[in-house]
């Protein structure tokens, strides 16, 4: 037994290997300078400016864009070694995280030329942080449902009206990409799924209000974001009048398969790997032995997504199955934890199991929740196995 658990190298080339070393030196580096240090589910609580923008100027932003556009044309497998060292060391990454994971491939893939040059840089250099405008306060589950409009004023413009609910980070953020509706709903079971649109909006127009919604352990990290005849640029709109369903589906899969969806514990699964090793303790070291196969399990799922997106395949299903195992695997390990170790959980507990536990534990509600629950995501792989 080693003193700490690692990940084992992913099955991948030799450059991620060798970017996965040089983001551990700069971890061990940031770490010595007391830039930050480890928490739980820091992908979406540990909002640092400065840190994304460092990461940034290494190039770990952005990473597989063209050049063009700010990018710097690597492997998804280097880019996913990356994120996952990144997870892994519970660092502050959530400033960035949304722009580099969704918003940026969503441009890439629908954004007109102009707004890729305007924006895609400032993603890469982590400048730019975004926000998914897609929950409101009655439609959650049932998107489709969702009633913040979009009208068209007479030189092209759109005017928004509506609010967005759980907007995670909108406080920090220069844009979200808004699901809003533009035309009317269609005809039969999938009908709903027409007038819908995507709109980029800018965080600082007029009309905008972020009013806080605070977490169990009182960080404020979502919220509400209500829209009250916000003028937003005709040329504002992403991709397609009518499209905005298909696109936010593209965009689920991003949102969904990565490797945030089962590491946002993992900080404390290492803390507690360290403390078996010195216990020696059977019940918890084959605690640690269940949680360690899953574990691994998972990152060869995500990491077989990650490759199909890669390929510019659209792995819906497969990104939703790994987000249901992934998110459960999540809650699973504070539970089991918990049920072997004798700390008591605290957030200001001197004791590093202790504070990490108290993280895991008041954030877990959230884990199943968020991109989608977990039943829905069973229907999505129920219907993609033709099961109904
Ligand atoms: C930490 C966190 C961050 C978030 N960040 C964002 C964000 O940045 N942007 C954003 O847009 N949203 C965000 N969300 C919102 C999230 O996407 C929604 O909470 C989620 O989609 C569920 O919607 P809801 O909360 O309205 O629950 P509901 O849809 O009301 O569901 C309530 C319960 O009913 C179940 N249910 C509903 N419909 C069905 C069905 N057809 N079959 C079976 N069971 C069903 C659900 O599984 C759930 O258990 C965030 C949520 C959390 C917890």
């Amino acid at each position: 037994m080693t003193s700490s658990l690692t990940l084992a190298p992913a099955p991948s080339s030799e450059a991620a290997e060798n970017v996965r070393a040089e983001v551990r030196e700069f971890l061990a580096a940031e770490r010595d300078a007391g830039t930050f240090t480890t928490h739980v589910d820091t992908w979406l609580s540990g909002v640092d400016p400065a840190f994304s923008r460092r990461l940034g100027e290494r190039g770990w932003l952005g990473m597989t864009w063209p050049e063009e556009y700010g990018g710097h044309e690597r492997t998804a497998m280097e880019r996913y070694a990356v994120t996952e060292e990144l997870l892994a060391a519970g660092a502050p990454v959530a400033a960035h995280w949304i722009a580099d994971r969704q918003s940026g491939p969503n441009l890439l893939r629908y954004g007109t030329e102009e707004q890729r040059r305007a924006i895609l840089p400032r993603i890469a250099a982590g400048e730019c942080f975004f926000v998914i405008g897609m929950s409101e306060p009655d439609s959650g589950s049932d998107l489709a449902s969702i009633r913040t409009k979009a009208t068209r004023t007479d030189g092209g413009d759109w005017v928004v009206n509506g609010a967005k609910v759980w907007t995670s980070n909108a406080h920090h953020s220069h844009y979200a990409i808004v699901l809003v509706r533009t035309g009317p709903p269609g005809e039969g079971p999938r009908g709903r799924h027409q007038g819908l649109s995507q709109l980029l909006v800018d965080l600082s127009s007029p009309g905008i209000a972020i009013n806080p919604i605070r977490i169990l352990d009182g960080g404020h990290h979502f919220n509400e974001v209500v829209f009250d005849d916000v003028l937003v640029p005709g040329d504002m709109l992403l991709g397609e009048e009518g499209a905005g369903w298909h696109q936010v589906t593209a965009e689920l899969a991003f949102e969904r398969s990565g490797p945030e969806r089962f590491l946002s514990t993992y900080p404390l699964l290492a803390e507690f790997a360290r403390r078996v090793a010195d216990a020696g303790d059977a019940a918890a070291l084959a605690c640690l032995g269940r949680l360690s196969a899953r574990l691994l399990a998972l990152r060869q799922l995500s990491l077989r997504i990650a490759a199909a997106l890669d390929r510019g395949e659209l792995p819906d299903v497969p990104a939703a199955l790994v987000k249901d195992v992934g998110t459960t695997f999540e809650a699973d390990v504070v539970a089991e934890i918990r049920g072997v170790v004798d700390v008591p959980a605290s957030l200001d507990s001197p004791d590093p199991l202790g504070r990490a536990l108290a993280e895991a534990q008041l954030h877990a509600p959230g884990y199943t929740l968020r991109g989608g629950t977990n039943e829905i995501l069973k229907g999505i792989v129920a219907r993609g196995l033709g099961l109904r």
